[in-house]
């Protein structure tokens, strides 16, 4: 079947803070209501601004937290009644990259030794001469001088990391990655670089990616499909084009009026 992931009325409410108490509701919802689809080898957008709801969906749909309720399916079966093992398949098969991948890589260790962990834990025949082999091959993909696996995260720049976080994820050979902001902390031209990098990933190896950003215009450069949240809920949803040159909703055609003002934003803050 083509859908890998599926997300069915996703509700996720936290409590909210003692000052807040006497607000009329206990509860907060971050997430409201929302249903997803990744199919193979497409991106699926996900926009809208700061507090919308988007990590906590995306962490959801990856399994790192769970829903107040909703159900998240992996190949057609509900997660919450996968095997250990077919559990350990899922988590390896959706990967994530966040904003900040200095944060992600573990300082006091090599290059190399932050991409050979994820291979230790999740592969059941690893080698690590093979794996070194695999490592090597994936920074050229990557387009990186495999030199950079004696540094450490501490010694490389924002897009060397992001290079790395992508190589790591990729090494595992995933069906999905959610890339949560993950070129919101570069510069315009880097971000433009692991763009593009991103698409020719995706059509070499066919992986679908969830694409999270504030910013529209980078989410329209890489998504088949965007949602735009606002407040927890879906306000607007289509194929990229439709979304970006017929938006339904005033918000959306804020966020892309005030996408172009960031950019502007950039250039001068360089
Ligand atoms: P986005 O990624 O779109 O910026 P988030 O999913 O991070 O949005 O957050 C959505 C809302 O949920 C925000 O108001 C945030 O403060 C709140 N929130 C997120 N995680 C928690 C948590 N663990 N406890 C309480 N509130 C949270
Ligand atoms: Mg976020």
């Amino acid at each position: 079947m083509n859908t890998i992931l599926e997300a069915e009325q996703i509700i996720k409410e936290f409590k909210l803070d003692k000052e807040r108490l006497f607000a009329k509701r206990m509860n907060f919802r971050a997430v409201d209501g929302v249903s997803l689809r990744v199919k193979k080898g497409e991106t699926i957008g996900v926009v809208g601004e700061s507090g919308s709801g988007k990590s906590t969906l995306s962490e959801i749909i990856g399994g790192l937290q769970q829903p107040t309720s909703g159900t998240v399916f992996y190949h057609g079966k509900d997660i919450r009644t996968l095997t250990k093992e077919k559990y350990q398949d899922f988590r390896r098969n959706v990967q994530f990259i966040f904003q900040s991948p200095t944060d992600s890589l573990h300082p006091f260790y090599s290059i190399r030794e932050n991409l050979l962990e994820p291979l230790r834990i999740y592969k059941k025949d690893f080698h690590k001469k093979q794996a070194l082999m695999e490592m090597e091959e994936m920074l050229m993909k990557v387009k990186l001088d495999p030199a950079i696996l004696n540094k450490y995260a501490s010694e490389i720049s924002g897009g060397q990391a992001q290079r790395i976080a992508i190589a790591r994820a990729l090494l595992l050979k995933p069906q999905v990655i959610i890339c949560d902001e993950c070129v919101s902390a570069l510069d315009m031209s880097v971000q433009m670089e692991i763009l593009d990098l991103l698409l020719e990933l995706q059509e070499e190896f066919g992986t679908s990616y969830v694409f999270i950003s504030h910013d529209i215009s980078a989410v329209n450069y890489v998504s088949d499909y965007v949602m735009v949240m606002r407040n927890g809920k879906v306000l607007e949803e289509g194929p990229a084009e439709q979304v970006l040159y017929h938006p339904q909703s005033d918000y959306t055609k804020l966020l892309i009026t005030s996408s172009y003002i960031t950019e502007e934003d950039e250039v001068y803050a360089m």
